[in-house]
């Protein structure tokens, strides 16, 4: 499969890897746009997260505590987090593998732009 997300899950594409398991990864962006930039992905190929099903409920529950795993690692629990998942176009998706963006280091702005 051509998903760069299952090359690094399969260790195709070298990548420090921040945290791994049987299920999930996460390594840190390569266009980072916070001080800290990590991605949490399951190892599994799901494309979007319209494709997660309930059978993938611990899936999911292991991705943001993956994230909360990373940011206490990485000393930003304290300092605050954000955590997204882009969906299709209008989210913002460009890779079709799910993954969970943890970003910190700066303040957040909201309404996201
Ligand atoms: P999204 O726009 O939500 O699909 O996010 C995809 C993210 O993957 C972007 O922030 C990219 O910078 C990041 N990205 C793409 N290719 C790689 C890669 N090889 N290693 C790390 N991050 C990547």
């Amino acid at each position: 499969m051509e998903c760069i997300f299952c090359k690094i899950a399969r260790a195709e594409i070298k990548t420090e890897l921040l945290y791994e398991d049987d299920d999930v990864i996460a390594f840190r962006d390569l266009h980072p746009q916070a001080p800290l930039h990590v991605l949490c992905i399951p190892r599994q190929h799901i494309s979007t997260l319209n494709d997660l099903s309930p059978q993938q409920t611990a899936l999911a529950g292991k991705l943001l505590l993956t994230a909360q795993r990373v940011a206490k690692n990485l000393a930003v629990e304290e300092s605050g987090y954000r955590l997204v998942m882009n969906c299709n176009g209008h989210g913002g998706q460009t890779v079709f593998h799910i993954h969970l963006h943890l970003l910190a280091g700066r303040q957040m702005s909201w309404p996201p732009g």
